[in-house]
């Protein structure tokens, strides 16, 4: 930056002509020279905001945001009438602008020049900051690369951009007249009608719904759309079959999975984890077209499985895990280096720290372990020498003292038959209720196995994190915090690992849960808040204020998390410390003892 370069000052500048005047002068001059567009400028028929400049061509892209008043816009207010169509409205408008954008972006330069973009959602309708709906105004925030030739200021070209290109953008994604309308409230309907489905799980006493007809298989692994070829429609068995009144879809039929221990057996590549993977899903609202529009989960459904290798600070495993060889406390366990059967005990208490009513679980991605211990084992080693109780000892517990439900694939153990209330049959992609023959073979041939599980659960000891263990400062930065993907959050100069967290589904819900960790650590670690309160707390003001809570600046690119993938990130950051509930009050009684 050339020295004694001061941002000009720009309060006469209120036009796209003015915009336009500018850009026109700093034509050819350095590319710091940008700096001077920052700020308002009316155009007709919207506000354009320039939030942010770029200091050179390959830094990150500068950030804009567009305002259209209602009077303009014309949305009628049944497309935003209730959070649900509020939500898939904003939605919408962004895919319309990004669909846009990529119409006029090009390449216009050097590094990003060019660019215009706003953040591209999946199948997922998700809250989001890249646009905002109210009877007042739409407003999208999008990230444009000024253009320049080497490090010059190419102008004309930001001039046709903004003052040309945008206003076109504007008016195509943005116009309720020339947007799609049926499209726009296929979206909205379909958005409401899963809320509201979800709505009436519990009070029909059930943990997931999936309907008749629903595609569940997807594209590929890395590829979440519908299954293009051979996908075979869901069909509910009848003895599981409900139905529902869809506010704008009208009736619908599915399989309603009850509150409980279900278990969904079948033999390999039948459909299982596919069955559960789209039950994982069903926290979100799915776009129309991608099969699991009517699929629908508990909000509290958490998914389970062992991640060896991560880290774990206080949790109080006990349930699940007892006495280790190396003396280690297992009410309050910590390591750098959790296996496969440590790791998903303390998944599964800090699901229930957190909240969970629901529990997910895929043999494929469990300890087998942790899952069983059949009698032959329990003969070879005595329970005094193993320190794992296994999940098929805790599982009723946990739903009859706790009242959460747990849904698992298990296709490898009948012993579960003993504890499961449904057992769904995946047979060739299509479910079969086989709950009365599981218990039919249970009968006939009892378990030698003995329950290990004691009379009760356990407790689940909530946790105080402390805030100096979150350090988000790197260098000279006070705070850096960003993310890659939907793996890994940058907080500080620690990486959190999320690729075991298998709900997190769009990476900027990666964003908004790193700045979620910090806000949580400025607003209300103090020492004394538990965990729980805390994410109480970070949730309540995301409802009252929006995601614009989490951060200063108006960004874009911040979505919907839920409070288990917030907590799930807090408990993957290597340095976090904690106090535990229970040392809290002893701490507290030796401090009155000595005065
Ligand atoms: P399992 O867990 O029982 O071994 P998966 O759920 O992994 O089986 O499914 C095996 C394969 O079958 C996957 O490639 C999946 O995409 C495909 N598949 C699953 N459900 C369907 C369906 N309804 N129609 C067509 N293919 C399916
Ligand atoms: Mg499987």
């Amino acid at each position: 930056m050339p020295s004694g370069w001061l941002p000009r000052t720009i309060a006469n500048v209120t036009t796209n002509d003015d915009l336009r005047r500018i850009l026109n002068r700093i034509d050819g001059k350095g590319y710091p020279a940008y700096k001077d567009i920052r700020g308002e400028y009316e155009f007709p028929g919207f506000t354009l905001l320039i939030d942010h400049v770029q200091g050179d061509p390959f830094a990150a892209p500068s950030r804009l945001r567009v305002r259209v008043p209602q009077s303009v816009a014309g949305y009628p207010p049944d497309t935003f009438a209730n959070r649900s169509r509020r939500v898939a409205l904003a939605d919408f408008l962004t895919r319309a602008f990004d669909v846009a954008c990529s119409q006029v972006s090009g390449r216009r330069g050097s590094g990003k020049s060019g660019l215009v973009a706003i953040d591209r959602p999946g199948q997922q309708i998700l809250e989001r900051t890249s646009a905002l709906v109210d009877e007042r105004a739409v407003e999208v925030r999008f990230v444009v690369g000024l253009p320049a030739a080497g490090r010059r200021v190419l102008g004309r070209q930001a001039a046709a951009m903004l003052c040309d290109d945008l206003p076109r953008i504007v008016e195509s994604a943005l116009h309720f007249a020339s947007n799609n309308q049926a499209g726009l409230y296929r979206h909205i309907q379909t958005a409401e009608d899963a809320d509201w489905l979800r709505s009436q799980l519990a009070p029909h006493g059930l943990i997931a719904f999936v309907a008749d007809g629903a595609v569940l298989p997807r594209r590929s692994g890395v590829d979440d759309r519908p299954l293009r070829q051979g996908a075979i429609p869901f069909r509910s068995p009848d003895s599981l079959r409900v139905e529902f009144h869809l506010p704008n879809a009208g009736p619908v039929t599915g399989m309603g999975i009850p509150a409980g221990v279900t278990l969904i057996v079948g033999g390999g590549y039948h459909g299982k984890s596919t069955l559960l993977n789209a039950l994982e899903r069903g926290v979100y609202n799915h776009v129309p077209g991608d099969g699991r529009e009517l699929v629908v989960a508990d909000e509290g459904a958490v998914k389970i499985r062992a991640e060896d290798g991560r880290a774990i600070t206080g949790v109080d495993i006990s349930p699940f895990i007892g006495a280790l060889p190396n003396g280690a406390d297992t009410r309050h366990f910590s390591t750098a280096n959790a296996s496969g059967s440590t790791s998903q005990a303390a998944n599964i208490i800090e699901a229930l720290e957190a909240g969970a009513r629901v529990l997910l679980v895929d043999e494929d991605t469990a300890a087998t372990n942790f899952m069983i211990r059949d009698h032959r084992m329990q003969e070879l080693i005595a329970k005094e020498r193993e320190p794992i109780t296994p999940f098929i000892d805790k599982v009723r517990q946990l739903y009859d003292e706790r009242g959460v439900s747990t849904v698992l694939v298990m296709g490898g153990s009948g012993d579960y038959f003993d504890v499961a209330d449904t057992v769904i049959a995946m047979d060739a992609y299509l479910p079969r209720d086989v709950t009365a023959q599981a218990r039919a073979i249970a009968q006939k041939y009892r378990a030698e196995r003995r329950p290990e599980g004691g009379d009760r659960f356990g407790q689940v000891t909530p946790r105080i994190p402390l805030a100096e263990s979150l350090d988000p400062s790197k260098g000279r930065r006070q705070v850096k915090i960003s993310a890659r993907g939907v793996k890994t959050i940058l907080f500080g100069t620690n990486e959190i690992d999320l690729t075991a967290v298998e709900q997190l589904v769009d990476p900027s819900q990666l964003n908004a849960i790193g700045q979620a960790l910090y806000y949580a650590r400025q607003r209300y670690m103090d020492g004394r808040r538990t965990l729980p309160e805390i994410l109480d707390a970070v949730m309540a003001d995301i409802d009252r204020e929006g995601l614009d809570a989490l951060d200063r600046r108006p960004v874009g690119d911040l979505a919907r998390f839920r409070r288990y993938e917030l907590a799930a990130a807090l408990n993957r950051l290597r340095t976090l410390r904690v106090r535990s509930t229970q040392y809290a009050a002893r701490n507290t009684q030796h401090a009155t003892r000595s005065t």
